[in-house]
Formats: C-alpha cells, sequence, structure tokens
C-alpha cells in the first residue's frame, strides 16, 4: 500500500465555534486587529488574520491577485479577508460582514495542511498495521508525507500556495461581480463551484488571476497531454463551455459527507482523505475518461487563445456579462465574433481553436 495522493475537501457551512472572536468594531471600523490573540495585516485589498504565518507576503498576495483581476475584469474587487486556520466563527464572520469584507476565505497555510496530512496518513496505517512499532510507524508515515510532496512538481510549495490564493479570492470576487448571490444566499459563502454562472467562465476567472509559477505549470501540462494524445486530449468547446465542473461531480460524495459532519455550525470544515494510486485513478475516472485536472489546463489554453486572437484583456468581462443577461455563448459569437476577430459560430470557433493548439504546441494532427 502506497499513498500517493491526498485530497483535501474544504467546504462553507453555516457558523461555528474554531476561531474564537471577541472583535469589538466601532463603526467604518474593520475588524483588523481586534481579534484577541490573533495578528492581521492589512493591504489595499482587504486584511489577512492568523495566528502565525508569513501574514504581510499574503496581504501582498491579496493585492497582485486583485491587480490581475482589474486587468481582466476591469472592476474593483470586493474588499477581501483571508483567515488563516482553516475557518471563520460566527462572531469573526458577523464583523467581517458589518466592517464591509464581502469576500471572506478561511485558509490552511501549508503547514496546516501538512499536519492534516500527516494525522490521516498515521490514523490510515495504524489501521492497516495495527501490530507495527511506534517508531516504525513514524518512519512510514515520514516516507509517505516524502511521496506526497513529491507529487507538488518542482515549484515551490509557498509558491504553489500563493497562487492558489489568488485563483480562490478570484472565484469570489468574479462571482461578486457577475452572479451575485441573492440576498438571503449572501452569508453563504462558497468559494468554489456554488455559483450561478457557467463553471468554465468561474474557472476561468480563477485561472486569469493566479501567479506565474501557476501559470506556467498549466501551460506545460497542456504541451504534454496534446503530445500524447491531439485528438482526444481536450473537451470540445460546445461541451466545454456547458459542462459541469469535473472535479465537483467526482469529489461530490466526498463533500457531501463533509457537509453533513459540517452541519452542526463549522463555517468551514475540512476533511483530508489520502488515496493509493489505485484509489485515485478510481475515484478521478476510468479508463477513457479524461483527467479531470486538465479543465484548469485547458482554461489556461482557451484564455490564451482567445485574448490573443481578439487582442482584449477583458474578453472574458464581455462573454460573462453577454451570459449573465440571459445569452449563451453561441449567442455571443453570432452577436459580437465578427467585430471581434473571432468567427461567429461555434463550429468555426472549434476550427480555429484546433489550429491554434497546433501552432501552440508543435503538434500536427
Ligand atoms: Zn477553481
Amino acid at each position: 500500500m502506497i499513498l500517493t495522493t491526498a485530497l483535501l475537501i474544504t467546504l462553507t457551512a453555516t457558523a461555528g465555534p474554531a476561531l474564537h472572536s471577541d472583535a469589538k468594531t466601532t463603526h467604518g471600523e474593520p475588524a483588523q486587529c481586534t481579534v484577541k490573540g490573533y495578528e492581521c495585516s492589512t493591504s489595499k485589498t482587504g486584511i489577512v488574520i492568523g495566528k502565525t504565518g508569513d501574514l504581510a507576503n499574503l496581504a501582498a498576495v491579496m493585492d497582485d491577485a486583485a491587480e490581475r483581476y482589474r486587468k481582466y475584469y476591469g472592476t474593483e474587487p470586493a474588499q477581501a479577508a483571508l483567515v488563516l486556520g482553516g475557518s471563520i466563527d460566527a462572531g469573526l464572520k458577523a464583523d467581517l460582514d458589518s466592517s464591509g469584507f464581502k469576500t471572506q476565505l478561511p485558509w490552511l497555510t501549508s503547514e496546516d495542511k501538512a499536519k492534516l496530512y500527516s494525522s490521516a496518513i498515521r490514523t490510515q496505517i495504524k489501521a492497516q498495521k495495527p501490530d507495527l512499532s511506534a517508531a516504525a510507524l513514524e518512519a512510514l508515515v515520514k516516507t509517505t508525507m516524502a511521496t506526497l510532496n513529491k507529487t507538488g512538481g518542482n515549484n515551490s510549495a509557498v509558491q504553489r500556495e500563493q497562487g492558489a490564493v489568488a485563483h480562490e479570492f478570484a472565484h469570489l470576487w468574479y462571482m461578486d461581480a457577475f452572479w451575485p448571490k441573492k440576498d438571503h444566499e449572501a452569508s453563504h459563502n462558497s468559494p468554489q463551484y456554488g455559483g450561478a454562472g457557467p463553471d468554465w467562465l468561474d474557472e476561468m476567472a480563477a485561472v486569469l488571476a493566479e501567479n506565474e509559477t501557476l501559470t506556467s505549470s498549466r501551460r506545460s501540462r497542456l504541451v504534454t497531454v496534446l503530445k500524447d494524445n491531439p485528438a482526444e486530449a481536450l473537451w470540445p468547446l460546445k461541451e466545454y463551455f456547458t459542462m459541469e465542473h469535473p472535479i465537483f461531480r467526482k469529489i461530490q460524495k466526498q463533500m457531501e459527507a463533509v457537509q453533513k459532519e459540517a452541519s452542526d455550525g463549522v463555517t468551514m470544515k475540512t476533511r483530508v482523505v489520502v488515496y493509493n494510486d489505485e484509489e485515485y485513478k478510481k475515484l478521478i475516472g476510468g479508463t477513457g475518461e479524461r483527467d479531470p485536472s486538465l479543465f484548469y489546463a485547458q482554461s489556461r489554453a482557451f484564455a490564451d487563445f482567445l485574448i490573443e486572437a481578439t487582442g482584449e484583456d477583458r474578453i472574458f468581462a464581455s462573454i460573462s456579462r453577454h451570459i449573465a443577461d440571459g445569452g449563451t455563448m453561441r449567442s455571443w459569437l453570432r452577436d459580437v465574433g465578427k467585430e471581434k476577430g473571432l468567427p461567429t459560430t461555434l463550429v468555426d470557433l472549434q476550427t480555429r481553436w484546433d489550429l491554434w493548439l497546433q501552432t501552440r504546441t508543435g503538434s500536427v494532427a
């Protein structure tokens, strides 16, 4: 049994006790630094609250992400609060709400995650090999952790984490700007797959806000898969524009279990599930199915293609407005394709996209 993949499933529910807040804010004052036992760092974009961790650096990461968001969407991102430690309690949430932090993200640092992983791994090994000595158990936990860390690739964990913060905030900013929730839903913060917009556009906003580390890993991933299997590597555009996020579908069962556990009032619940290779392959899809993580590589490539073809950084803002007003990708192309320098039908767009992919990756169809 070699455990090679750990899946971290986090979601938001309603309210809870984990991060205790004694914050008393006077009107108009942000909740910053009045949270007992916590440090804060503020920036132009918002606030980072936590007990430990590089708060100032993460505040700068939020500013960078906001800069990229503005570049591609042309609107000011909502005030953001990043709360380290994995959950936001009801008191802190109320404070952040009343201080105007419309987008709130509970966050596990890579250190937090490492702790969760090693404890999940220890539990699992213990269950499978109850006779191991304590020393042998710890050695096996260590080896398994090292295997897991290797799957992260060459990029530093810090840069990947910073890219992920940007990615998640962009989901929230995008949803807030283009698909705002109705008043009665406003208190429910779900960073992913929760919005009314099409999943590809939601994911696009997140991918566009990523840092250079994640962006280049998406691009090189695309080149690799196209070399392996150029014809079947990606979802046809017609499907891509309307499909449900493939990862959401795959891990829905696990998410439902977490939701159930979280129902007695925690803002965010995290569960770590550790898989060996075989189990993970089974989870993400049978033979012949695309690896769901390709959805990100395809989104990055489609962004590069469309921005290049139209010369407009804000092309996804135009598409999003059209679809939020009740249109479809088909009607957007028909209405404005020509003036944007694009084909006016999905079929022709697919042809042009295929050609672009060939030149971009050097693959010959
Ligand atoms: Zn995402």
